[in-house]
C-alpha cells in the first residue's frame, strides 16, 4: 500500500469513529463547507405542542440572534432544535436530551427542586442534570425538570418586557456552558440575556471539537491571509497571483507544486474529449491529462502549460468521487468541483454542458 493510500485509510477510519460518536450524541455538530450546524435533540415528557413550539422558537431566536460566527476565519454557526414528545424521561429516550414538565399550582412545592449541588433542595423554575452530569460534556445527553411556567412573562401586566429566556439558558447547559459564565448564563432577562462570543466559541469547541473552523475556511473571504498560508484569495482585488497564475478558489495558492494523483475512472471523458486539463486538489495539487477523441493520450504529475480547462476541487471531494460516494457530475452540481475553460469558446461550451446536466 502506498503511503498516501495508507494515510487516507487511516483518515477514513478516524472519520468513521468521529461520525459514530456524533450519531450517539444528543447535541450534534455538522461542519459542511465551513458552515457549522449544531443540532440539539430535545425530548419532552408532559409538554403541550404549543409549549414545545414556543420553547423551540425561543431557543432558535436567542441562539441564532446575531448571525454568530466562530474562529479566526469566522465560520457561521447555526443552532437547530429537533424536538420529540415522549411519555417518560426514565428511561432516557436514545439520542435525545429529555425534559420532564411539572405543572405549577402556585406553590413552591410544585416547582422542580435541585437534586444536588450547593443549593440542593431549592425550588427553581427549570434545571437540567437530574441524573446526568451538567453541563454536558461533548454533547452528551442531559435530563432535567422544567415547570410549565418556564419562560413565563417578565411582567404579566406589560407584554413589552417579553419573557424570561429560561429555555434558552437551559440549552446553554446542553451545549456545555456553566452557570455564571456571563451573558445568558447569568441573566435570563434584560440586555445581557444573550450568548456571548465566548459562549459560541465554547459551545462549538465542546460539541464539535477543536479546529471546527480550520484555516482553509479563510480561503474566499476576500482577504489574502498570509498568516493562514494563503498566497492569494479569489475574491481579493488584486488576487495576489502574477498575471499568468490562477488563484485556486479552494486552496488559495497560485503556485501549485506539490503533487497528488487523481483517479480518472470516474470522470466522464465525453465532457473532456479534446482538452488539456489541469486538476487542482485542495491539499496536494496537482495532476494533468491530455485527451484526444475521448482517449487519454498523456497524463502525469505537474501542471500543463496552456491548459484548455482547469478543474478545482478539494481532497474530500476527490476521495468521495474516488470511493464512488458521489459522481463527478454530482460534485459539479453541488459546487464541490469547479472548472473553468481558458478562453471564450470553452466557457460557452461548458455553460452548455452545465445546462444539459441540469436536466437529469
Ligand atoms: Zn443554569
Amino acid at each position: 500500500m502506498k503511503r498516501g493510500a495508507l494515510f487516507l485509510s487511516i483518515l477514513f477510519l478516524i472519520i468513521l469513529i468521529l461520525n459514530f460518536n456524533l450519531v450517539s450524541a444528543k447535541t450534534s455538530c455538522d461542519v459542511k463547507d465551513c458552515k457549522i450546524t449544531i443540532t440539539i435533540y430535545l425530548a419532552f415528557a408532559g409538554a403541550t405542542d404549543s409549549q414545545i413550539n414556543s420553547w423551540s422558537q425561543e431557543i432558535s431566536n436567542v441562539w441564532n440572534g446575531n448571525g454568530q460566527t466562530t474562529g479566526d476565519c469566522k465560520c457561521p454557526v447555526n443552532f437547530k432544535v429537533n424536538t420529540s414528545k415522549v411519555t417518560n424521561c426514565s428511561p432516557m429516550p436514545a439520542g435525545y436530551h429529555c425534559i420532564q414538565i411539572l405543572p405549577w399550582n402556585g406553590t413552591d412545592a410544585s416547582l422542580p427542586h435541585l437534586p444536588a449541588g450547593p443549593n440542593a433542595g431549592k425550588a427553581v423554575v427549570a434545571y437540567v442534570g437530574k441524573t446526568t452530569q451538567s453541563p454536558s460534556v461533548g454533547g452528551a445527553s442531559l435530563d432535567g425538570e422544567w415547570s410549565n411556567i418556564t419562560s413565563r412573562p417578565v411582567d404579566p401586566n406589560d407584554p413589552s418586557k417579553g419573557n424570561y429566556l429560561d429555555a434558552a439558558h437551559e440549552i446553554g447547559h446542553m451545549l456545555g456552558l456553566a452557570d455564571g459564565s456571563g451573558g445568558l448564563m447569568n441573566f435570563t432577562s434584560g440586555n445581557d440575556a444573550k450568548p456571548t462570543q465566548q459562549h459560541i466559541d465554547d459551545a462549538v469547541n465542546n460539541v464539535c471539537g477543536p479546529n471546527a473552523c480550520p484555516d482553509k475556511c479563510c480561503c474566499g473571504n476576500g482577504v489574502i491571509d498570509n498568516n493562514k498560508g494563503e498566497q492569494c484569495d479569489p475574491k481579493a482585488n488584486p488576487r495576489g497571483c502574477s498575471l499568468n497564475d490562477v488563484c485556486c478558489p479552494i486552496c488559495c495558492q497560485c503556485d501549485l507544486t506539490r503533487i497528488q494523483s487523481f483517479n480518472l475512472t470516474y470522470v466522464p471523458l465525453g465532457m473532456f474529449s479534446n482538452e488539456r486539463i489541469n486538476f487542482y486538489s485542495n491539499l496536494e495539487p496537482h495532476f494533468h491529462i491530455i485527451t484526444s477523441n475521448n482517449q487519454i493520450i498523456d497524463a502525469g504529475k505537474g501542471k500543463l502549460e496552456n491548459p484548455t480547462i482547469n478543474v478545482f476541487s478539494d481532497e474530500e471531494t476527490i476521495n468521495a468521487i474516488h470511493d464512488g460516494e458521489i459522481s463527478f457530475i454530482q460534485a459539479m452540481n453541488d459546487g464541490r468541483l469547479i472548472y473553468e475553460g481558458e478562453g471564450f469558446f470553452n466557457k460557452i461550451k461548458f455553460k452548455i454542458i452545465s445546462f444539459l446536466v441540469d436536466i437529469f
